[in-house]
């Protein structure tokens, strides 16, 4: 039988797996955890993400609806054996795709993944900057945990409200604010943060994500506010109102 043309051109890097934990970790973020039948192969650095197929990019829908394909979601975590991979998905108050089968997907599910290189990640530096929102913090905890407990790490999380905060690793813990009913996008909560931090001195390296415009906001006030090199700052923009589907 032939094999589907997915398998044939790029069955190197996509993945089925089947769900076996989707549950609330708070009000508007889902555990999901995903089983395969065999390792992922893949190289992995904390901070990488996968893709996951809601249509598949190769069949005649998909090649007429691209932005309708695949969603973005970073690795929380990969099980030591490489047979389980936690994801963290934000349930913003909106709709697409992702968002809709984050809601409805339950253990027991299949479904097929993508595995691309992902390059936000951590890098040396003499201590690490994390500042973002919910979507942020699914990336951040992987890569505070990978920097390992001898890192000195810092930084802002912004969530909806202290009953949204996602339990991080690291110690001390990162800062915590609230938008309490202030938008997400180009944050002021965030900024207005990252503009009263009191940063130690030496070589930092700041990872910065989330909405895109926040991003930029945030980048600016380390630049201008904070005398940091632009190069020292990683922005890595994981949504943006009106565009579907940034990867
Ligand atoms: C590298 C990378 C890693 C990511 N990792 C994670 C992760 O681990 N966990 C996670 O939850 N998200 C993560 N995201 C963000 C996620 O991919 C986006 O939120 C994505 O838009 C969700 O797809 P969707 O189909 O729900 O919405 P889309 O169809 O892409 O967008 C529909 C509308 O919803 C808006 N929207 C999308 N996301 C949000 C949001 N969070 N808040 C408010 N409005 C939003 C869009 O601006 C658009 O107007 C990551 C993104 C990238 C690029």
């Amino acid at each position: 039988m032939a094999r589907p043309m997915r398998d044939r051109l790029f069955g190197k890097y996509a993945m089925d797996a089947v769900v076996t934990v989707a549950e609330q970790v708070n009000p508007a973020m889902r555990r999901i955890r995903l089983e395969t039948d065999r390792p992922v192969a893949f190289p992995y650095i904390p901070g990488q993400h996968i893709r996951i197929q809601l249509l598949d990019p190769l069949s005649v829908a998909g090649i007429l609806r691209p932005a309708e394909t695949l969603r973005t979601y970073t690795i929380w975590d990969l099980d030591a054996d490489r047979t389980a991979i936690e994801l963290r998905v934000h349930l913003y108050a909106g709709d697409g795709i992702g968002l809709r089968w984050a809601r409805a997907v339950e253990a027991g599910d299949r479904v097929v993944f993508w595995w691309p290189q992902g390059d936000f990640h951590t890098r040396e530096a003499d201590f690490h900057l994390f500042v973002g929102e919910e979507t942020a913090a699914a990336a951040f905890g992987p890569m505070i945990r990978g920097l390992g407990p001898a890192a000195r790490v810092l930084g802002v999380l912004e969530s909806a409200s202290p009953e949204h905060d996602l339990p991080m690793p690291g110690d001390p813990p990162l800062l915590r604010v609230h938008r309490d009913g202030a938008p997400a996008a180009a944050s002021r909560v965030l900024t207005a943060a990252v503009a009263g931090l009191d940063l130690p001195d030496g070589a930092g390296a700041a990872y910065v994500a989330g909405e895109a415009r926040t991003c930029q906001l945030v980048r600016d006030v380390l630049v201008r506010g904070h005398g940091w090199p632009r190069t020292a700052i990683r922005t890595k923009p994981f949504w943006a109102p009106g565009k579907r589907g940034l990867h």
